[in-house]
Order: structure tokens, then C-alpha cells, then sequence
């Protein structure tokens, strides 16, 4: 079994904006390039992702988010939402193989051929609630994974671990009813897309499955690994996780162009080793979704560190 792999597919990079935009395919082509740079690649296997079929695309949204993103896709639409979600005919497919990659990475996991896995994806996923695209995001990747872990695998417990900058509000409301995932976000707040208090704990049979850490802007990495240290990780003892997915954003480095913390690429680093070392004292793989991060040097650096760690 290898330790690492990563489910990759150039038609990510069919998902192109035809004007600026920070959610770009850069952001692929700049990680890949420090990977063969620093000859990360040469033992690591890099798969192909699965199209999400529509049946676990519909376990995390409804028909009319599905038949939405479908429709301003093939009707050529700019922009699926009031403005920042912009799509291209090609976006249907990466789209899909987005969404897919999370299936392909939990039966590698389930089949004990990796370890651990990262999906070098995008457009990313974790703002895309039950019906509603947003904030760059078509379907939620990490959600669906989840839910095929849930169904395919007859799993009971999954903890996501979210430090993208941004609050997580998609996953967050997927999963808001329900005991079997355990969401756990850190992120600037108050800050888009608005939700993340602390007060919102989860409902019904989900109440404290939901955990939010909203912080001021400039909070530091120390910061973040003290919240590890405090609570965090005494959650997930508690919670007894049998898989761990990380909506790895990495837009909290202070170099990013969207946000306000002090990051940087060694602290995502330190967070991987506390979630690895947890993982690895209780048998259990991670997942890791690429979701944001939008200074291109500072994103394949957090990437290269946070994979360093996943691959050992
Ligand atoms: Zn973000």
C-alpha cells in the first residue's frame, strides 16, 4: 500500500474563466510545477478520478441545484449565481470529475491501495450547499465524498477538518442534521460567505456534530495549532472518526490576495502532522480536498508541505 496518492486530471484545467478571475487553472499548473521540481512525483501515483455519477451527486444536493449547474453550463451561461461562480461549456466535465474524485480516493482508501489521498482538484466544493452553487464552487466534491463513504462503505463516523479561510457553509449545511459527520471549521469571521458563528452547533440528531472556530483577522498559525492542541483533537478522540477528510484550503497564508491571516506554509504542515499523527495512532486514512488559496507561490508551497507530511 502506498502511503500517498493523488487524483489528478488535465480537463481540471478545461474549467477556465475568460476573464480574470483568482479561481483560475494557474492554481493547478503552479502546484504541479514545485511537485516536478522538487521530484515529488517520481514515487507518488498519480490516478484518475471518476465522473461522479448524478445518484451521489444527489446524495449532497437536491435535483434543482443538479438540473441548475447543468443548465447554465449547456445554455452558456457566464455565471451560475449572482456573480463570483462563473462556468464555460468545459466546466460540466470538470465539474464532474471534481465531484467524482472523492469516490475514487475513498475506494483507493477502502481498498487499503492508499493510505492517504489528496485531490488536486478544482473548482473546489465546500460552498456549495444543498441548492445552491457559490463562491466559485459547482458541487460540493468533499460532501459527496462523504456521503458515498456513508452509503457505499456503511460508514458511521467522518470528521472534516475545513481551514480553508473561508467558512465551510455548504458542507456545513449538508451535513447540519446528522451525527455521522463531525464539521469542524477554523476561519476569518465575520467574513464571506457570513456564517461560521459559534453559536451554530448542528440540529436535531446533528446538534454538537457541528464546531465552528471563527477568528479576527491576522490570527496566526500558532493560533491555529493551539485550537488543535485545546479542542480539536480532543473532539476527534471523542468522535472515534473512521476516516478524516480536510477541506484544505490554504487561503489563510498570509500571502493570500483574498483573505487577512498571517499563515504560512509551515504552519499547514504543522496542522497535517497533528491530523496525520491522529489518523495514524487510530488506523484511519485521510482525504484532502484542495479547495482554495489564491497566491500561486504561497499555494504550491502550502500544498508541497502539507503533501510531505500526507506521503509519510
Ligand atoms: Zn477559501
Amino acid at each position: 500500500m502506498d502511503n500517498l496518492a493523488i487524483i489528478y486530471d488535465e480537463k481540471f484545467l478545461l474549467h477556465a474563466p475568460q476573464f480574470y478571475h483568482p479561481e483560475n487553472p494557474q492554481r493547478i499548473t503552479s502546484i504541479l510545477n514545485l511537485l516536478k521540481e522538487k521530484s515529488f512525483l517520481n514515487d507518488v501515483q498519480i490516478m484518475r478520478p471518476a465522473l461522479a455519477p448524478d445518484e451521489y451527486i444527489l446524495s449532497a444536493h437536491s435535483g434543482e441545484h443538479l438540473s441548475l449547474v447543468r443548465d447554465s453550463i449547456f445554455e452558456g451561461k457566464n455565471f451560475i449565481d449572482s456573480g463570483d461562480t462563473y462556468v464555460v461549456n468545459d466546466s460540466w466535465i470538470a465539474a464532474l470529475l471534481s465531484a467524482g474524485s472523492g469516490l475514487t480516493a475513498v475506494d483507493l482508501v477502502a481498498d487499503k491501495k492508499a493510505k492517504n489521498v489528496f485531490c488536486l482538484i478544482r473548482p473546489p466544493g465546500h460552498h456549495a450547499g444543498v441548492s445552491t452553487p457559490m463562491g466559485f464552487c459547482l458541487f460540493n466534491n468533499i460532501a459527496i465524498a462523504a456521503q458515498y463513504a456513508l452509503q457505499k462503505y456503511k460508514l458511521n463516523r467522518i470528521a472534516i477538518v475545513d481551514w480553508d479561510v473561508h467558512h465551510g457553509n455548504g458542507t456545513q449545511e449538508i451535513f447540519y442534521d446528522t451525527e455521522k459527520v463531525y464539521y469542524i471549521s477554523l476561519h476569518q469571521y465575520p467574513f464571506y460567505p457570513g456564517t461560521g458563528s459559534e453559536e451554530e452547533r448542528g440540529a436535531g440528531k446533528g446538534f454538537g456534530y457541528t464546531l465552528n472556530f471563527p477568528l479576527p483577522p491576522r490570527t496566526d498559525g500558532k493560533k491555529y495549532l493551539q485550537l488543535f492542541d485545546q479542542y480539536i483533537l480532543t473532539e476527534l478522540k471523542n468522535f472515534k472518526p473512521q476516516m478524516i477528510l480536510i477541506s484544505a484550503g490554504f487561503d489563510a497564508h498570509a500571502k493570500d490576495p483574498l483573505a487577512d491571516m498571517k499563515l504560512d506554509e509551515n504552519d499547514f504542515a504543522l496542522m497535517t502532522i497533528k491530523l496525520n499523527e491522529f489518523a495514524d495512532k487510530n488506523n484511519i486514512a485521510i482525504i484532502s480536498f484542495l479547495e482554495g488559496g489564491y497566491d500561486l507561490n504561497a499555494l504550491a508551497k502550502s500544498v508541497f508541505e502539507h503533501l510531505k507530511i500526507l506521503k509519510q
